[in-house]
């Protein structure tokens, strides 16, 4: 079969949900196909890792609340329908079942889950990416015998290490990097790590899983320095990449991501949003693929918008977004705004709200990093938003500012 709508979408999640929302409020008249290969309409995926264990996990509960409004509107979710190829000459995106042709496109695959090679086929290993993840993530932890052990100290695995600690329950949480969250600045990786091991997480920072073996109590994990960690359930939250293996020899630029240009357009007629795009940031005059909810959403909106604005002939908008993203620990909410490159001068204020870090180039602010002190960050991003402020713009919010010292 050939069909054919005006605007395909391929990704049902957060960006292509957005997108489709656009395209139905800006121009009613299109039609809209979303193509996913789950078998759900778009959920959420932040509740994934932090939802209590005691608490059930149900995907209506997670299913955004606009998707009926969408069916309402004559969106067409194909769902467990991959996309298997893109013939960009031709407009079609090619199906298992045939082809579907566009006016426009938006490409929002996300990312997918990397198992390192060393937990390759081992039975009990688990990815937390999707809704079928976490359920089988529950349901392997809920034998409370069993040890668990994460291996990647980064969000995913730091949510979920919080999110067993909740429930009384031990858990090791193994990196390779000796301070995880490092690309944030030495103070902040100590300040993370700080929060997980004053809980009580056994943290095993700097070395790497060489083997898994059994013991009679069961299994572990064997460390590059010789130490065995306990692990009947490993979580492993070590990284994802680009889901965009249909995509190669379609003429797109695979780089880390599609590659686009300001206005998230990667080919005449086709544009990308979400995980799976690098682009260059007008913001930031930098490249760069951001791995987060919010920057998703922002896409969603602005490639659909190109996309009809494509449709209509009409000049497209740029995404000049400030990367955000939250992370909820411990109780302790986690938040950044802001782009880094890592030669910025880092400073810091720490009182009994929370901590809050600065990042500095030259005279203006470009980042700013907090643990709790939420009122405080909400004002800095907003000014970032605007501008790059200078250290006297920001730092009256902060108080006991002359404490804010460069580290
Ligand atoms: C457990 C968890 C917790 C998170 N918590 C936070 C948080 O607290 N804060 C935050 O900022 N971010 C968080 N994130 C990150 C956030 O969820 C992602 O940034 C966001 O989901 C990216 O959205 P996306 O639409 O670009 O891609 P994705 O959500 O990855 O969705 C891509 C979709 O495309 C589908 N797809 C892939 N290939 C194909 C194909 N060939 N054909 C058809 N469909 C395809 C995928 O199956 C998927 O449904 C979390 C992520 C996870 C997994």
């Amino acid at each position: 079969m050939t069909a054919v709508s005006d605007v395909v979408i391929v990704g049902g999640s957060i960006a292509g949900l957005r997108a489709a929302e656009t395209v139905v409020r800006l121009a009613p008249e299109l039609s809209v196909t979303v193509v996913s290969d789950e078998a759900h309409l778009p959920y959420e995926r932040p509740p994934l890792s932090k939802v209590a264990l005691r608490d059930p996990l149900e995907l209506d509960d997670l299913v955004y609340q606009s998707v009926g409004e969408l069916g309402r509107h004559g969106v067409d979710f194909l769902l467990e329908t991959p996309a298997l190829g893109l013939d960009l000459a031709a407009r079609r995106v090619r199906l298992a079942e045939g082809e579907l042709g566009y006016l426009a496109l938006v490409i929002a695959t996300g990312c997918e889950p990397v198992i390192p090679p060393v937990f390759t086929g081992l039975p009990e290993v688990y990815p937390l990416r999707s809704f079928e993840d976490a359920r089988a993530l529950r349901a392997a932890v809920a034998d409370t015998s069993k040890s668990v052990a994460i291996v990647g100290a980064g969000f995913i695995g730091g949510e979920f290490a919080s999110t067993l600690v909740k429930e009384g329950r031990a858990v090791s949480l193994v990196d390779m990097a000796p301070k995880p969250l490092g690309r944030f600045g030495a103070p902040v990786a100590d300040t993370y790590a700080a929060l997980h091991r004053d809980v009580g997480v056994e943290l095993f920072l700097g070395r790497a899983v060489t083997d898994v073996g059994h013991i009679a109590e069961g299994r572990e994990l064997v460390l590059d320095d010789g130490t065995r960690v306990r692990a009947d359930v490993i979580l492993v939250g070590a990284g994802v990449r680009p889901s965009t293996r249909w995509l190669e020899g379609s003429g797109l630029t695979l780089d880390n991501g599609i590659l686009c240009d300001s206005q998230l357009r990667a080919s005449e007629g086709v544009f990308a949003a979400g995980d799976a795009v690098r682009w260059p940031n007008p913001r930031f005059d930098a490249i760069m693929r951001v791995e987060h909810w919010t920057n998703a959403a922002e896409q969603g909106r602005i490639a659909a918008m190109n996309a009809v604005n494509h449709i209509r002939d009409l000049d497209g908008a740029v995404c000049a977004n400030v990367p955000y993203f939250w992370s909820d620990q411990h109780g302790i909410r986690i938040q950044f705004a802001g782009y880094l490159t890592g030669d910025e001068e880092l400073l810091e204020n720490r009182n009994s709200d929370g901590s809050l870090f600065l990042y500095r180039r030259g005279l203006a602010v470009t980042g700013v990093l907090a643990f709790e002190r939420r009122s405080e960050f909400v004002k800095i991003r907003a000014a970032l938003r605007r501008e790059n402020p200078s250290l006297r713009q920001v730092v009256p919010d902060v108080p006991d500012h002359e404490e804010v010292r460069v580290v």
